[in-house]
């Protein structure tokens, strides 16, 4: 037994991972259901480090140094409970089992618990950074027993990405389920991230008037500026590429149906059951499905509206620059209702999550890496109990510096007939929480109304109903 982390599901982003650690210096223990995948990693990249091959369960774990550290990387789910399950009755207590899938954080919370009362720690780790992220340094959230992370801890920063101060992008988020959890979320505001540049896209190109191309140089300036981050880098990147078949931009050829894989959805769903409003990420997960039904589409194409017209020449360039402070404003408001849900799912099952924490680690090697995150971690260290990142004075500032242009972009947008769900959640969300009076107290007489909900007072203690089938007077309900 030498090797001092093993991986078991050696498909993209197992293998890569393996020989991330295996590039840093570990001996990494492969194995693979299918043994010809284990045989193949070896026979490729094998020079990469100190690999050792192993073809049954047995082997693998015989491999590994103790307390055992073992990761799971296949496909979540029924897999992931099949591979526990043949890989558990060989393994000790004190042992680790290191779930790296995309499972949903309730399945690692029942994982934890079974194992924990065989004395294994199970630790659900979220991963991001897709292939490459796996091979050159991904951002890693792991959850599980603070026992588990004195182990583990140690080799997963060194295959971390490293943020620009050199700090590795992993910290231990919480126990159980905690890491998926902010894996989750991630995922969430990497959906409403994408949408809001989709948003910003569709304007620059309908009311702006722009080529992909010129959106594309766009795009790179902002990249420039306080939206430096991978997902604008990566925009510009796809709006400037020429379609080989046909040299048309390439955005002009793909099928405009945007698909999902779930993890925004689980986002929203969750959120809906913690009672977070994430309007913003549930907009941007909508969107989507909208998109993809085709139909629906083909049988509205005739709906009357505006067409849009065009601007031209300065006037053009001034409405792009309203565009940057939407953006940047829309998107400060999807961080703040990410973090909301991360602060509230740690409430609900008492992880501790550490906000600041969690912005640091993905300040690199994740989907969602921004420069605008040190700003996020700066925030929460100044002031860990801080009720909102709106609250914090600096983003608060920014906002309103750009509200004016914020709104005129919604206005622009409403009048040509563009769709900015996110952009128009997100302002929604801002207006809500900055309101002196909500028409929910409305809401709440229609319920006392035809339900008998009752109602509280502004002006006295206690809980209310009237009575509106009888004389409306009103009775105390406490
Ligand atoms: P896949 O999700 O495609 O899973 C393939 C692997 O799972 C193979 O090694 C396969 O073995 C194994 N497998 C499937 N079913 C079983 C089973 N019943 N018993 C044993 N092994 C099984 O691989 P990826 O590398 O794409 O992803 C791995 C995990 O990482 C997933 O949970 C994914 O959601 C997550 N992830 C993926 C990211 C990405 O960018 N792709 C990013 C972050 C996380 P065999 O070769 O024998 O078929």
């Amino acid at each position: 037994s030498t090797a001092q982390i093993g991986v078991t599901g050696l498909a993209v982003m197992g293998s890569n991972l393996a020989r991330n650690f295996a590039r840093n210096g570990f001996t990494v223990a492969v194995h693979n259901r299918t043994a010809a995948k284990t045989r193949a990693l070896v026979a490729e990249h094998g020079d990469e480090g100190t690999f050792v091959a192993a073809e049954s369960a047995k082997e693998f774990v015989d491999a590994l140094e103790r307390p055992r550290r073992l990761i799971v990387m296949v496909k979540a789910g029924e897999p992931t409970d099949a591979v526990i399950d043949e890989f558990a009755p060989l393994l000790e207590p004190g042992d680790v089992i290191i779930d790296g899938g995309n499972a949903h954080f309730e399945d690692t919370r029942r994982r934890e618990r079974q194992l924990r009362e065989r004395g294994i720690h199970f630790v659900g780790v979220g991963i991001s950074g897709g292939e490459e992220g796996a091979l050159l340094g991904p951002s890693i959230m792991p959850g599980g027993s603070a026992e588990s992370y004195a182990s583990l801890g140690p080799l997963l920063e060194k295959i971390a990405a490293k943020a620009a101060d050199g700090t590795p992008c992993t910290s231990h988020i919480g126990p159980d389920g905690a890491g998926h959890f902010v894996k989750m979320v991630h995922n969430g505001i990497e959906y409403a991230d994408m949408q809001l540049i989709a948003e910003a896209y569709h304007l620059l190109r309908d009311v702006a008037g722009y080529s992909p191309a010129r959106i594309a140089e766009t795009f790179r300036a902002w990249n420039r500026g306080r939206l430096d981050s991978y997902l604008i880098e990566i925009t510009a990147e796809v709006l400037a590429h020429t379609d080989a078949a046909t040299g048309r931009p390439f955005v002009d050829v793909v099928a405009d149906a945007a698909e999902q894989k779930g993890t925004g959805r689980w986002t929203v769903q969750i959120a809906l059951d913690l009672g977070v409003p994430v309007s913003g990420i549930a907009e941007a997960v909508f969107a989507r499905s909208v998109s993809g039904h085709a139909a629906l589409r083909a049988a509205s194409a005739e709906l009357a509206g505006p067409r849009a017209t065009p601007l031209s020449g300065a006037e053009a360039d001034a409405f792009a620059a309203q565009v940057e402070q939407a953006l940047y404003a829309s998107k400060i408001v999807s961080y703040t209702q990410g973090f909301h849900q991360i602060r509230a799912g740690s409430e609900q099952y008492e992880w501790g999550v550490d906000p600041g924490a969690v912005a640091a680690l993905w300040r690199g090697g994740c989907i969602i890496r921004a420069a605008f995150l040190d700003r996020i971690k700066a925030a929460y260290d100044a002031r860990p109990d801080l009720p909102s990142l709106l609250s914090d004075a600096g983003f608060a500032g920014e906002i309103a510096a750009a509200q004016d242009d914020w709104r005129a972009v919604l206005v622009a947008a409403v009048r040509q007939g563009i769709p900015v769900p996110a952009f128009a959640a997100s302002l929604a969300y801002y207006d809500a929480l900055r309101a002196e009076r909500l028409p929910a107290a409305l809401t709440q007489g229609q319920r006392d109304f035809f339900g008998a909900h009752t109602y509280r007072r502004t002006d006295r203690e206690g809980s209310f109903h009237t009575l509106w089938s009888g004389d409306r007077s009103e009775v105390s309900t406490d």
